[in-house]
């Protein structure tokens, strides 16, 4: 069993390695934020707000992992088809099915209230339930938790990114700039009123 492990976490480092292709990107600088839309702070994507029934199989800088990797605690794929949400108020800046290692892919823009902008990135979702162009609160349901088209049992890699502007990048490197700790990014921003 844990042969099959380590094979697997090799495979899913080769995987995320060659879909290294940029997404065309947004100008973040052309988007206009309401004031409803800005953050007024963050929650877990999974088990709102506090990431209640999950657990991260493999945090943020763990063989140099890029994100979270949130699991339900009942195992395997019992997590599979639960809902992603919305980590604060913004705007989907990409929403589509990329393949590779990566799957569908959700890419959220939230600007703080200092003016600053970070992005949140959800992947491997089975069902995409927002697309590009689309503004959200913090705890709409932006997709489900998925495998990639089968090739992991069904979890969340979840980033963020204090850089906004980068490609999609390749889910492992040891090279974290412009990649926020998700958990510690939370934790830390929980809300600004
Ligand atoms: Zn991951």
């Amino acid at each position: 069993m844990k042969g099959v492990f380590l094979a697997s976490m090799l495979w899913i480092v080769a995987a995320f390695g060659y879909s290294l292709m940029n997404q065309p990107e947004t100008d973040v600088a052309e988007i206009e934020f309401d004031v409803a839309y800005l953050s007024d702070g963050f929650d877990f994507p999974v088990g709102i707000p506090d990431a209640a029934g999950y657990y991260n199989a493999q945090g943020f800088g763990k063989n140099n992992h890029l994100g979270d990797d949130w699991n339900a605690n009942t195992g395997g794929n019992t997590d599979l088809g639960d809902p992603v949400f919305a980590v604060s108020n913004g705007y989907v800046k990409n929403a589509e099915d990329i393949r590779g290692g990566w799957g569908n892919v959700i890419r959220i823009l939230h600007k703080l209230p200092n003016g600053e902008m970070v992005e949140s990135l959800y992947a491997h979702c089975d069902t995409v339930l927002v697309k590009q162009g689309d503004w959200v609160k913090r705890g709409d349901p932006v997709g489900t938790i998925g495998t990639a088209h089968g090739i992991y049992y069904a979890h969340l890699h979840f980033e963020m990114r204090s850089n906004t502007t980068m490609g999609i990048g390749g889910g492992y490197s040891a090279n974290q700039t412009g990649y926020l700790d998700p958990t510690e990014f939370i934790n830390e921003h929980r809300s600004f009123r």
